[in-house]
């Protein structure tokens, strides 16, 4: 193992799947710690700094569920990929609003996963050097990878930046979701509207922007979203000249 191998924490309680996926990725040159229930995954994470999270939605003793609430409870950014037997819309909009980045319906193949992971961590590097939006009440600190509002720290999931990231870093330009989809996961997946529709809405939630009267981010029925800048004498004086 190189020294600066990516570390990936493998939550799995089938030990056939567990195994064969942790091969796929060692032979990809990952460092990964393999585990078989949710009390244990808790526990490596407070031990290593991991770069990814590999996590199975049911398991013994702890469930994926609560251990996801309990990895972003530690850190906001690392990226978690949910393993889900079920394959309905509803486990996977579970996943999202508990702050998954992405999902895998079993069964699948190892070599998909591994397909999963390298985009990932191809995304995450491809970020620029050093990028700024400042829009007032709104900063984006797109090399710092947090966000400011109202100058304090709003944590985001690694989804939710990068979606923030690509709708502000063109103001008013609208993007329809399956752009979003490309640019925010990285590849064409079935039940995007319902996946973009779900980190846009935690996303409001944690900018404190209402849907109804947004600041900045708008629904383009139809079609997507937008973002814009937010001028607050401008919004202001809107109303009176509406009609
Ligand atoms: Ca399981």
């Amino acid at each position: 193992m190189a020294s600066d191998a990516k570390r990936i924490l493998l939550v799995e309680d089938e030990k056939a799947i567990r195994d064969a996926v942790a091969a796929y990725l060692d032979r990809e040159g990952y460092w990964v710690v393999g585990v078989g229930d949710g009390q244990a995954a808790v526990e490596e994470f407070e031990k290593h700094n991991f770069d990814l999270v590999i996590l199975d939605l049911m398991l013994p003793k702890l469930s994926g569920e609560r251990v996801c609430r309990f990895i972003r409870d530690k850190n906001s950014v690392v990226p978690i990929i949910m393993l889900t037997a079920k394959g309905e819309v509803e486990d996977r909009i579970i996943g999202f609003e508990l702050g998954a980045d992405d999902y895998i319906v079993k069964p699948f193949s190892p070599r998909e996963l591994v397909a999963r992971v390298r985009a990932i961590f191809r995304r995450a590097h491809a970020e620029p050097q050093v990028e700024v939006l400042d829009f007032g009440d709104l900063v984006i600190d797109i090399s710092g990878h947090k966000i400011l509002v109202d100058g304090k720290n709003v944590d985001l999931t690694a989804s939710e930046f990068k979606l923030l990231a690509t709708l502000a870093r063109h103001p008013g330009r609208v993007y329809n979701r399956m752009e979003l989809v490309e640019k925010v996961l990285g590849y064409d997946f079935e039940g995007y509207e319902r996946t973009i529709d779900s980190h846009v809405k935690n996303l409001r939630a944690k900018l404190g922007d209402d849907p109804r009267h947004p600041k900045w981010l708008f629904t383009v029925h139809g079609v997507g979203y937008r973002f814009e800048a937010y001028k607050p004498e401008e919004n202001a004086s809107e109303g009176a000249s509406d009609k």
